[in-house]
């Protein structure tokens, strides 16, 4: 039997497991089931791979994202791994020679959709096959708490019943303790050796910034930092994803849109684009990015705020797999915390539910307005600490200044309570500084002893003000009535002058230094980057694979940076196992060879 660091280092091309890879792979070599919980990017699938290359018989993969089994088979293929795949979108005959090759223990990696297990014919092809384990990736979808929940995954338990012996494995990316356990009771893994590693993503830059102008700040936020990197931008609406996505264009940016609402055939033709190409935009609701395994997104940004901190994670996740630096940049104003209650308010649920979610956007703004380590909430959000703040978070890079904003405070919580807590910011707003509206006049509210009091501050101070105050609940939006800011119960003691608030003091968004962009090392020769680039595109594209397949950045950056000149050398590049060695290494010897004879 070949040793599993043995299959790492010539299959794979990697030197060494990434903890807990390694503890994963032998408990499933030894037979044991596995509960593994890891963040995006950590490296789930070689827990599988690997073992399934160790033990007799195929490795049984079950996922639901059936989009990308067809890239994920065929990078298996072109490390010499015997992988293939089963789903609806196989004509007969395909599927025949798939099914005849699993019986005769010619493969050893079968991905499947999980509804084929409702199939009696694909059970019983099981049964009269070699089985090395069973894989279940994105597990998560099994609970119904959870929001990718698919029925089929029910079924899923199943495989225990029928195959008590064949050791399984279920894999997710999602943190919370409800859905855990949900996940063991429902796929029986009560037996399974869990697996949890840490959820930090240290590569990620965690930016939140307010948002005054949206479009140019993200325009120049691309600018200076993305100009050609793939990247995602989430929006909340529909109409907003394509309004984006066609003003990116206009600004020269090969970007698309992506929404439930678009026809299948555009939205898997962006999501090839995107998988395919490089320095390609997706600007998308929600709907997009689930088990989008690109490994070179280096930004995810928000235009809107995510409901939950769970969301927000998710989705910023799903930059920088690849370990190589990438951005999480966000921005969000009063206006999103008004939208947000609103969508709440009108969504179905019971009381508890809605409590539950009103709780979950509270702790998305306290993230927004924290004035401390972004990472270090987020990890401890999810119940990890972290005993040093991260220094590659804004906060971190430049602490926010905050002010005693105790009086401005009341001010604004006795203008709303004098003026009934009927009136939205703009106009509590407009009282404060003594403005001369009709609005004013027709409610006499220039009478009031608020009037003109709050002259000092301008209007984007008091509304970071005032969203501050709906931030950390002291007020809130009542969206009967248009948006009419109320006092809560909390807000007492500060009108009373008994408690004194910090403020985070906004400011205009600095210029980030460029650290984030596509971090190439300072002594890499661009011409020979761009050759190495290049050789690895006409690869890609004879081959129908993006790009990344054919060997990530990082490898190429390490050739440009150790210049091998013989196979030899050229096997010692990570990412470089046998097959691409011989595949591969001599065109980009070349490349190396003709670049040091110039
Ligand atoms: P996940 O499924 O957990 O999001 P993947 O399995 O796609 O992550 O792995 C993320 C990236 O890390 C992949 O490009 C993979 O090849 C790489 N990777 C995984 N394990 C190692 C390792 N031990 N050494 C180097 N790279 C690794
Ligand atoms: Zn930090």
């Amino acid at each position: 039997m070949r040793s599993t660091l043995d299959i790492l280092q010539s299959v794979f091309g990697y030197p060494s497991f990434r903890p807990p890879q390694d503890e994963i792979i032998s408990s499933l070599v030894n037979g044991d089931d596995a509960l593994v919980l890891m963040p995006t990017g950590g490296g789930k699938s070689l827990c599988y791979q690997i073992p399934a290359l160790v033990r007799d018989g195929c490795g049984i993969v079950i996922s639901p994202l059936i989009a990308l089994m067809e890239d994920q088979v065929t990078a298996l293929r072109l490390l010499g791994v015997r992988a293939a795949y089963l789903n609806s979108s196989l004509d007969a005959s395909s599927s025949n020679q798939v099914e005849n090759a699993l019986l005769a223990n010619e493969l050893d990696l079968l991905y499947i959709a999980p509804e084929r297990l409702s199939q009696a014919r694909m059970i019983q092809l099981l049964q009269k096959s070699s089985i090395s384990l069973f894989a279940i990736d994105e597990a998560h979808c099994v609970s119904q708490w959870g929001h990718d929940f698919r029925a089929d995954y029910l079924r899923l338990s199943l495989l225990h019943q029928l195959f008590p012996e064949i050791p399984r494995i279920a894999l997710t990316a999602t943190a919370d303790e409800r859905t855990r356990q949900e996940i063991i009771t429902r796929l029986e893994l009560e037996q399974a050796g869990q697996f949890i590693a840490g959820f930090d993503r240290p590569n990620i830059r965690y930016r939140i910034a307010l948002k005054h102008n949206g479009k140019q700040q993200l325009l120049k936020f691309l600018r200076e930092e993305h100009e050609n990197d793939a990247g995602i931008i989430y929006c909340l609406s529909r109409k907003k994803t394509e309004d984006i996505a066609y003003w990116l264009q206009s600004e020269g940016f090969n970007a698309l849109p992506y929404h439930a609402g678009l026809a299948a055939t555009t939205r898997s033709e962006h999501q090839k684009k995107f998988l395919r190409e490089e320095g390609v935009i997706v600007v998308a609701t929600i709907a997009f990015g689930m088990g989008i395994d690109k490994p070179d997104v280096r930004f995810v940004a928000h235009m809107d705020l995510p409901k939950t901190i769970e969301s927000y994670y998710q989705e910023t996740g799903r930059a920088g797999r690849d370990g190589e630096a990438a951005n999480a940049w966000m921005i969000y104003g009063l206006q999103d915390v008004i939208k947000l209650r609103q969508m709440m308010s009108n969504s179905d649920g019971n009381e508890e539910f809605k409590r539950a979610e009103q709780h979950r956007l509270n702790a998305m703004l306290g993230l927004c307005e924290i004035t401390s380590c972004r990472r270090q909430a987020l990890l401890s959000y999810f119940g990890e600490t972290m005993e040093q703040a991260c220094g590659n978070c804004d906060t971190c890079l430049q602490p926010p200044n905050t002010w005693d904003g105790t009086e401005a405070a009341r001010m604004a919580l006795s203008v709303a309570y004098r003026t009934e807590q009927r009136f939205g910011v703009n106009h509590l707003i407009d009282v404060l500084r003594g403005a001369d509206t009709d609005k004013i006049f027709q409610f006499n509210h220039h009478h009031l002893a608020s009037y003109g009091i709050g002259k000092d501050l301008d209007n984007n101070q008091w509304r970071s003000v005032f969203r501050q105050l709906v931030a950390r609940g002291f007020l809130s939006v009542d969206l009967d009535k248009f948006g009419a800011l109320c006092l809560e119960e909390s807000c007492r003691a500060l009108l009373r002058g008994e408690e004194s608030i910090e403020l985070r003091r906004d400011v205009k968004q600095k210029t980030a230094k460029r650290q984030t962009k596509t971090a190439l090392a300072a002594d890499i020769d661009i011409a020979l980057w761009e050759a190495l680039r290049e050789c690895r595109r006409i690869f890609a594209e004879d081959q129908g694979v993006p790009p990344y397949v054919i060997f990530h950045d990082s490898s190429l950056q390490e050739m440009a940076i150790s210049l091998p000149r013989d196979m030899t050398e050229f096997s010692l590049i990570s990412g470089v196992g046998e097959r691409k060695l011989e595949k591969y290494g001599p065109a980009f010897l070349r490349v190396v060879g003709d670049h040091l004879a110039t």
